[in-house]
């Protein structure tokens, strides 16, 4: 399988990168030394000083997103028509069919249900944020690279992937340089590797760590939905050849609430699974398929340098890859001599934290001053307007 090539292009000439070992935008987790024991001794883990917008479970071995009501809302469907199909369908197309059908159906529902656990519950791939000492090695290289100029630098890095240029953009939330195919998830507030979307559905980002899982998911459900749809159907047409279809449709008033919801399900569950296999085929993410990322058009300057231009090697290094471990060690306990302040959150804003709107507007007012003639002339000056735009 072919290799990414990934070499970082330094911008212009920057200065000396950070002098921590490791290379601008590396992470760890934000952990406080104030934090590191509740009043009563007990040493606090850092799922519980974690800074997205996540629920935590059981000492912190299983995370979703903040709002999960409708992962329930799917669970709850998935057990319910499976329940009622067990309960109503399989006694009688057992005895009058075959067996296999309710260990098909039982088969196919265990292995839905897995995947969309560890889809939902599973760390979709965090990058941990910057620490504060992180974050200010990182601002300094950055202001270092903008002293030639009156504009303040442009937070964009480039790599190389593939011989393709690829641009990285600076996460003012986490701090840091976003890697290639990361993008930060406004509801969970993380940034994500790999990111494919956030989906309500599964009460998850789905990204580098749960993407095979949710694919198996809506794939397989995909399977149990027209499975039971076809057996429902068939269940009915056997009861109504004695009778008619009113008695037939009496006798087991269940099988018209499964045909229902999976009447109107199973055509947006084809659909996506359709529109994943696509992307899976092409090493697409839906983020980059919406955003028309790679929309080449036959142009080789912007093709998916991710592609591995075969379907079938892109299909195994999308669902066969290796298993990434967690990067957030979110059941490991915060050291006590790991540093300063909080979480990110709670930081006196420096000037990163400003959103990118006002990023940009501010490289705007910036860049009018220095066409109109009046921007700043010194360097005291110079300072002074970035003072003003960014805290
Ligand atoms: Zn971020
Ligand atoms: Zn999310």
């Amino acid at each position: 399988m072919k290799e990414c090539e990934y070499r970082q292009i330094p911008p212009g000439t920057p200065a000396a990168p950070p002098s921590s070992a490791e290379p601008p935008g590396a992470v760890s987790v934000a952990v406080a030394a104030a934090n590191a024991a509740t009043p009563a001794g007990r040493q606090r883990r850092k799922w519980e000083v974690f800074p997205g917008r996540n629920r935590f479970y059981c000492g912190g071995r299983l995370m979703l997103a903040r709002h999960s009501g409708v992962f329930l809302l799917t669970l709850g469907l998935i057990v319910v028509t499976s329940g009622l199909f067990f309960a109503f369908d399989c006694p009688f197309l057992a005895r009058n069919l075959t067996l296999a059908i309710p260990i098909i159906a039982a088969i196919l529902f265990f292995f839905v249900i897995s995947c969309l656990l560890q889809t939902s519950f599973r760390d979709p791939g965090i990058l941990p944020r910057a620490t504060p000492s992180e974050a200010a090695d990182l601002e300094k290289w950055i202001d270092n690279l903008g002293t030639s100029t009156y504009r303040p630098p442009a937070r964009t890095m480039e790599v190389v992937i593939n011989k393709y240029m690829v641009k990285l953009k600076y996460c003012y939330t986490c701090k840091m340089f976003r890697p290639p195919r990361t993008s930060h998830c406004s509801v969970c507030d993380n940034c994500v590797e790999r990111f494919d979307h956030h989906c309500p559905w599964v009460g998850n980002c789905v990204g580098k760590r749960n993407y095979r899982y949710f694919y198996a998911f809506i794939l397989s459900l995909s399977f149990l939905t027209a499975f039971i749809f076809a057996c429902v159907i068939t269940h009915l047409t056997l009861r109504s050849q004695g009778s008619d279809f009113i008695t037939a449709l009496k006798a087991t008033p269940a099988s018209i609430l499964e045909l229902v919801i999976c009447f109107f399900s199973v055509w947006s569950i084809f659909g996506l699974s359709g529109f994943h296999t696509y992307l899976v085929a092409s090493n697409l993410t839906t983020n980059e398929d919406l955003k028309g990322a790679w929309s080449s058009k036959g142009s080789s300057e912007f093709a998916n340098p991710y592609s591995h231009k075969s379907i079938l090697t892109n299909c195994c290094a999308v669902l066969c890859g290796p298993f990434y471990p967690s990067l957030i060690d979110r059941r490991g306990f915060i050291e006590a001599d790991a540093g300063t302040p909080s979480t990110p959150k709670s930081e006196i804003p420096s000037f990163g934290t400003k959103s990118d709107a006002s990023m940009n507007s501010a490289l705007a007012v910036s860049t009018e001053n220095d066409v109109s003639g009046r921007g700043p002339r010194s360097r005291t000056e110079k300072k002074e307007v970035a003072r003003r735009l960014y805290t």
